[in-house]
């Protein structure tokens, strides 16, 4: 019998639960990886996934992930993610969002949801009529709140500023070259600021409407989705698919420094290595990107305001030069030394 125990992706975690609602047609996986620090937190993804197998292994990695990430940005909470096993744009309804908040709501507060791909804050206001355990709600003049993506931008800038200073010894992006993969809510945010300090932009986006407008609006230069990642350039930023750094792109680089704000950058841990190998640079990305948890946990929490959401934002830097100063001690590359850092904060791991 095949058990999500023997799973290559199984860590170990605490719960998972496998949700079905007859009437609305939801078939959903909560999985809740750690709630060491506190309340497993991660977003909902709905997706068409072409098994159930795939699912599951998408909600283990994504759950640990929030664990990993949420304890790296200092936050009260676990890690968690719920897939919903569903096409966003054919077979969601307003009964399956009901059944699914109430499945939520079962689980009095061990999980707590958001956004994710699939998923939209008229998806949460849904959500939130049958359970009070959800964020990323839409919120009224200065109250903390809405979409992650402008928080998570300005984590990702000024993350790239710290590998900047750290690899080029500059304090300012003005006249480097930052090559821009994805031209969306995130990429968008840090085009706008690099842009503002005086970067040179290439940006690549296959909806290539998408790549022009932004290019438009901050004086950059569209590149075909394909070169993007052996551009020549000072930084290259992954904003758009996980799983991008590869062997094989990895020996195409021609940046000293990758640092973005997409998920799952490293298609395979040895992948990490091999950055570190060729000498580049790598800001691992669930420290670089978790701006947009961050605000999602001071809203659910509503434990500070903008003010607080900002300077727990600009903590971000701080953490990778201890990332990259412990790399440099110690010889492991820096996703490796993040990774033994997350465990020993959700305690686990031997380090
Ligand atoms: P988005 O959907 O707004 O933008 C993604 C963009 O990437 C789209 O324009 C899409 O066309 C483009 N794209 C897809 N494949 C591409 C390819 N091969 N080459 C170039 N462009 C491609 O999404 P987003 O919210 O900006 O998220 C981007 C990444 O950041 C994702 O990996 C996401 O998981 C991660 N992330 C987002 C947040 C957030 O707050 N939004 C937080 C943490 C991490």
């Amino acid at each position: 019998m095949n058990t999500p125990w023997g799973y290559p992706d199984f860590d170990a975690h605490e719960a998972l639960h496998f949700v079905t609602d007859e009437a609305s047609g939801l078939r959903a996986i909560v999985a809740m990886h750690s709630t060491h620090l506190g309340p497993a937190a991660g977003g909902t993804r709905m997706w068409h996934y072409a098994d159930d197998a795939e699912a599951l292994t998408d909600a283990l990695r994504l759950s640990r992930g929030m664990s990993y990430k949420n304890a790296m940005a200092g936050l009260p909470l676990g890690g968690g993610k719920a897939v919903v096993l569903a096409d966003p744009d054919r077979t969601k309804t307003p009964q399956m969002l009901a059944a699914f908040g109430r499945a939520l709501d079962r689980l009095g507060g061990n999980y707590v949801t958001a956004e994710d791909v699939g998923m939209s804050v008229a998806d949460m206001i849904a959500i939130s009529k049958q359970t009070r355990f959800v964020a990323g709600l839409p919120v009224e003049g200065g109250e903390v709140g809405g979409d992650p993506g402008p928080h998570t931008s300005l984590g990702v800038f000024l993350g790239i500023k710290a590998a900047v200073r750290h690899a080029l010894g500059k304090d300012s992006l003005a006249g480097l070259h930052l090559a821009l993969q994805g031209a969306g809510s995130v990429a968008g945010g840090v085009a706008r600021l690099a842009a503002a300090e005086g970067a040179r932009l290439s940006i690549a986006d296959v909806d290539a409407k998408r790549a022009q407008k932004l290019a438009e609006q901050t004086g950059g230069q569209v590149v075909a989705p394909e070169n993007l990642l052996s551009l020549a350039a000072d930084v290259v930023s992954p904003c758009a698919l996980g799983a991008i750094l590869t062997a094989e792109t990895i020996a195409g680089l021609n940046a000293p420094i990758v640092a973005g704000g997409a998920n799952n950058q490293l298609a395979t841990p040895a992948d990490g290595e091999r950055l570190q190998a060729r000498g580049i640079l790598y800001a691992p990305d669930y420290v670089i990107n978790a701006g947009g948890i961050i605000n999602v946990s001071t809203e659910y929490l509503g434990d500070g305001d903008a003010a607080l959401v900002r300077q727990r934002i600009e903590a971000i830097p701080g953490r990778l030069d201890q990332i990259w100063a412990s790399s440099a001690a110690t010889g492991r590359n820096p996703a490796a030394v993040a990774d033994a850092m997350a465990q020993k904060l959700i305690g686990r791991g031997s380090q």
